[in-house]
């Protein structure tokens, strides 16, 4: 039997095959959490003129210290009329602008006022408290490269710099679809051998968490005319997510059906735990996952194959999956043939970043994995890794 693909090279089998998404026009309210498919650039110098950082008075340094007139008084957005001549002050609010002839602001902590005058008891250097124009950014400078993430500070960056609009990337239509006559809602009453439906809410809220929008399709029992045409509506997303019927049982028939609607598959088994039965394809510019039923097993192939696809999909530069450096708190025995991924907490201890483990690492067992912040990577290998050795994890929140 040929060796399972490895992580590694799975992840690189379902990059190789997207395709990035048409992209969009949009306002920056509906932008966030989008990914920018053009450079954006500033309109304007930022700051656009030279501010004030700090309530105070604008002087000329070489007129310090002193007792000098306060003749203006400036407020934010409203600039001064006239120059400081020598010897002058004005008052002046944090982001008023400098007035020409002005090189310094002096905070209003700093000096005595009376009536009308400011006595400054030191001397204070050119350029204090002046915020220079163009001193974050230049007009014309990129402020966002194309392949970014717009998280809130990107797009507080691109209002500064009178950015209105920006091109993203559309979001990706995403589908799931869960298998299995076992499965009820939640609110439905369960008969012998029946579960609640686990992995469609959890999806569903993990694609949109990762941009996609997500398209729901009904659960499919496991009779081939219900995942035909589950499967089929599925299909013409840009994106599709099953879970379940993708191991090797009778009732098992995913990649069966799949295959007849023109699935071409990609791999199916996969060198890690939990997941191992995940299956991926293609048809046209579908993506096709095929993901384990087990919960566990479906969150984890979606954080090591979806969300990477699907930000992908969407032209970020680093789609990921961004593992993080830490240690182990306890040691973990690996697993001979597949790379292991335990659901962990992470804790930072006198600046260590350290991985807990929880109790109850099977695949099935979702309500521990939700008390997880991270899946901490345990290469696949001999033997066990002892406290203290180096891990990469991956966080979940
Ligand atoms: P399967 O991959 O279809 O053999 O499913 C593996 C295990 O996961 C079985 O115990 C299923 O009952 C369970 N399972 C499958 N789909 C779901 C789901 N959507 N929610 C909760 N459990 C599921
Ligand atoms: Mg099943």
């Amino acid at each position: 039997m040929a060796a399972l693909l490895t992580f590694d090279e799975a992840l690189r089998e379902v990059l190789a095959r997207v395709q990035p998404v048409a992209t969009e026009r949009v306002s920056l309210t509906e932008a966030a959490g989008r990914v920018l498919a053009e450079d954006a650039r500033a309109a304007v110098d930022l700051p656009p003129f030279p501010s004030s950082a700090m309530d105070g008075f604008a002087v000329r340094a070489a007129d310090t210290p002193g007792t000098l007139p306060v003749v203006f008084r400036i407020a934010a957005g409203r600039p001064a009329t006239q120059q400081l001549g020598p010897g002058e002050a004005m008052a002046i609010a944090t982001g008023g602008v400098v007035p020409d002839g002005a090189d310094a602001v002096i905070p209003i902590e700093y000096v005595v006022e009376h009536d009308n005058s400011v006595q400054i008891a030191e001397a204070v250097s050119v350029d204090l408290h002046v915020r220079p124009r163009g001193g974050d950014l230049a007009a014309g400078d990129v402020v966002v490269p194309a392949g970014t993430i717009l998280r809130p500070a990107e797009l507080g960056a691109l209002a500064a710099a009178g950015v209105r609009d920006a091109v993203c990337a559309m979001r990706p239509r995403a589908a799931v679809v869960s298998t299995g006559t076992e499965l009820r809602s939640p609110g439905e009453s369960l008969e012998p051998g029946q579960i609640y439906e686990a992995n469609g809410a959890m999806l569903a809220a993990a694609l949109a968490s990762a941009g996609a929008m997500v398209i729901p399709v009904a659960s499919a029992a496991d009779d081939e005319g219900a995942h035909r045409s589950a499967l089929e509506r599925g299909l013409r997303a840009d994106l599709l997510v099953t879970s379940g019927g993708v191991s090797v049982g009778p009732h098992d028939l995913v990649r069966k059906i799949e295959a007849e609607l023109g699935v071409e598959e990609v791999f199916w088994k996969v060198a890690v735990k939990p997941g191992k039965p995940l299956s991926f394809g293609v048809r046209d510019r579908t993506l096709v996952f095929g993901l384990p039923g087990n919960p566990v097993s479906s969150l984890v192939c979606f954080e090591l194959f979806v969300r990477p696809a699907v930000l992908a999909l969407q032209g970020a530069r680093e789609p990921g999956p961004e593992f993080r450096p830490g240690a182990l708190a306890v040691p973990v025995r690996r697993n001979p043939e597949r790379d292991e991924f335990l659901r962990a907490r992470v804790r930072v201890d006198e600046g260590r970043v350290v991985l807990e483990p929880l109790t109850g690492q099977e695949s099935h067992m979702i309500a521990r994995a939700a008390a997880a912040d991270a899946l901490v990577l345990a290469p696949r290998g001999e033997g066990e890794l002892a406290a203290g050795t180096a891990a990469s994890y991956l966080p979940l929140r």
